[in-house]
Order: C-alpha cells, then sequence, then structure tokens
C-alpha cells in the first residue's frame, strides 16, 4: 500500500544532498547551473551532462556527489512545495556582487527560511569591474544574516558563474553544511520521491524526470505518480545513459507512465498494478468532482 513503513537506524545510508539554486533575475542562476551542468565530468566518463531534465547529479573529484534541481527560480520549489514534496536539503541563493540584495533575493531567503532549509549564498559575478561583495555581506548582515566572513554561521563564497572562479569552493560548502544534516535514506526498499517535471516526447511517449528520495527505483517497477502509472520500460540518466536502478537522491528519466504527472508529485512503486491504477482512477475521479465543485460554485 501507498503508507510508508519506518525505516530501522541500521538500515540508513548517507545520501546526497539535493540542492535548489534561488535568487533574483539576472543575477546568475542560468549561468551557475550550466557552468556545474558543462563542467562536471564524472572520472571516466566522457563529456559533460548534454540532457536537460530538470535534474542532475555531479561528482566532485573526491567523489562526493550533489543533486541539483535544474529548474532556477523559486517558482518550481513553491510550486512542489504547495503540492507538500519537500525534497530540497539546501538552498543556493545566488546574489550578483554588482547589485543589491533584490525583492527576489528576500523573497528566496524566505521561501528557503519557511522551509527550513540551510542557505548557502552564492556572490555572484565578482569578475565585474564594479563587483562589491562586501556590500551584499553587509545588506546579509542587515538582515540579521550573517555569513562567516561577517563572523556568523552561514556559509557564503564569491564566484564567477561565468568563468567558474569559485564555484568548486561554493560546492566544497554545500557538502560541508550537507555534512551537518547527516542526510541519510534506506536504499533497501521499494522507490519513493518527487517528480521535477514530465512531457510528451514525440517517439518515446511520456518521459517523468523524478528525483528517488528513498528506496531503489528498479526497471520493471510498477509506478504511482500523481494520477498516473505504469510499468517502468527504461530509466536514463542526465547523461542519457541508459540505467536499470536508481538509489536515493537520483535524479533519473522514466519512461512508461500513461501521462504526464505535475511537478511536485509525489511517486510511490506498487507491488500490485492493479492497487496502483485503483488509486490513479480514483484521484482523477476526485480532481474531476473538485472541479465540477469549484464550477458551480
Ligand atoms: P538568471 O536570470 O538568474 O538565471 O541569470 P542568468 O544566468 O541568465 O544571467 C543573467 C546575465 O548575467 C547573463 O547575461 C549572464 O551571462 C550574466 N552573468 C551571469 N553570471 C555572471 C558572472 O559571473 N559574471 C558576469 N560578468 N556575467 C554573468
Amino acid at each position: 500500500s501507498i503508507e510508508e513503513v519506518e525505516d530501522k537506524p541500521e538500515d540508513l545510508v548517507s545520501r546526497a544532498p539535493i540542492v535548489t539554486v534561488m535568487g533574483h533575475v539576472d543575477h546568475g542562476k542560468t549561468s551557475l547551473l550550466d557552468y556545474i551542468r558543462e563542467e562536471n565530468v564524472i572520472a571516466g566518463e566522457s563529456g559533460g551532462i548534454t540532457q536537460h531534465i530538470g535534474a542532475y547529479g555531479v561528482q566532485l573529484d573526491n567523489g562526493q556527489k550533489i543533486a541539483f534541481l535544474d529548474t532556477p527560480g523559486h517558482e518550481a520549489f513553491t510550486a512542489m512545495r504547495a503540492r507538500g514534496a519537500q525534497v530540497t536539503d539546501i538552498a543556493i541563493i545566488v546574489a550578483a556582487a554588482d547589485d543589491d540584495i533584490m525583492p527576489q533575493t528576500k523573497e528566496a531567503i524566505s521561501h528557503a527560511q519557511a522551509a527550513g532549509v540551510p542557505i548557502v549564498f552564492a556572490i555572484n559575478k565578482i569578475d565585474k569591474p564594479d563587483a562589491n561583495p562586501e556590500k551584499i555581506k553587509e545588506g546579509l548582515a542587515q538582515m540579521n544574516l550573517l555569513v562567516e566572513d561577517w563572523g556568523g554561521k552561514i556559509q557564503s563564497h564569491d564566484i564567477s558563474a561565468k568563468f567558474g572562479t569559485g564555484v568548486k569552493e561554493l560546492l566544497e560548502k554545500v557538502l560541508l553544511e550537507a555534512e551537518l544534516l547527516e542526510l541519510k535514506a534506506n536504499p533497501d526498499k521499494p522507490a519513493v520521491g518527487t517528480v521535477v517535471e514530465a512531457f510528451l516526447d514525440k517517439g518515446r511517449g511520456y518521459v517523468s524526470t523524478i528525483l528517488v528520495q528513498a528506496g531503489t527505483l528498479k526497471v520493471g517497477d510498477y509506478v504511482l505518480a500523481g494520477k498516473n502509472s505504469g510499468k517502468v520500460k527504461a530509466m536514463q540518466d542526465e547523461r542519457g545513459n541508459d540505467v536499470q536502478e536508481a538509489g536515493p537522491s537520483t535524479p533519473v528519466s522514466i519512461l512508461g507512465l500513461d501521462g504526464a504527472p505535475q511537478a511536485g508529485d509525489k511517486f510511490n512503486v506498487f507491488e500490485d498494478e492493479r492497487e496502483a491504477k485503483q488509486i490513479a482512477s480514483k484521484r482523477t475521479q476526485l480532481q474531476r468532482e473538485q472541479s465540477v465543485r469549484t464550477q458551480r460554485h
């Protein structure tokens, strides 16, 4: 059934942090995500990540991993939260050093705080002649957010997303923050997680990018995601490679669902295909009834 069984402490193993990048428009969220995506090449694999599937995993030189939600902006973050999905472990908030702390910087901060998600600040565009990272840090201090350079506990790093300066160190700080969170999950159970995005691909059918949060998803598993269900026919990683299994904190795109679930929908694996289908059709029916009711009022 859909209820989650509580894990025994001895079944839990460390998992990679799941990170969202937020910040004011034009402050460099996309550039940062692109830089990380393009530069990070897992040892032994040629080429960077070519696919845009809404999430990707990277591995640093020391072997540690980070999963990124590749949907910059807090719209995706709030949409997911509105659906009850708590996916993000750490928020990187990008603030351009040649600008002030802007309204969406503040919004991003409040969203992260409301979700109880620790923040690592990326003070960006330090390559620009008029960049003044200290001004940003001062602005943060005025909001009671003291970064380490200012004697506080909040991590921040000066970067240039355009040239990659400081990005490695930024990610090391993200991993330090992750260590404090002691993120763990049980990989030895049917997978549960959240839908990141889904679309209809001509030729491949419905492609859904999901983030496995606990358990391990396997090809052949029967999945229920929101109002959609189906047997996982194939799975691919962010490099377009076929994979047979995906463990905790792993983003994968899956083929085989009978429709496109919504970002933020939870997914579960069912042993009984019929049960999954029943729940999916019940959800569809409930939604139909609700929309009829709202139309009447
Ligand atoms: P977003 O709206 O937050 O996703 O911002 P973008 O990543 O699209 O960046 C907005 C603009 O700032 C683009 O023209 C980028 O090329 C530029 N930009 C981003 N990061 C840097 C940086 O570190 N240095 C410089 N000089 N420009 C940057």
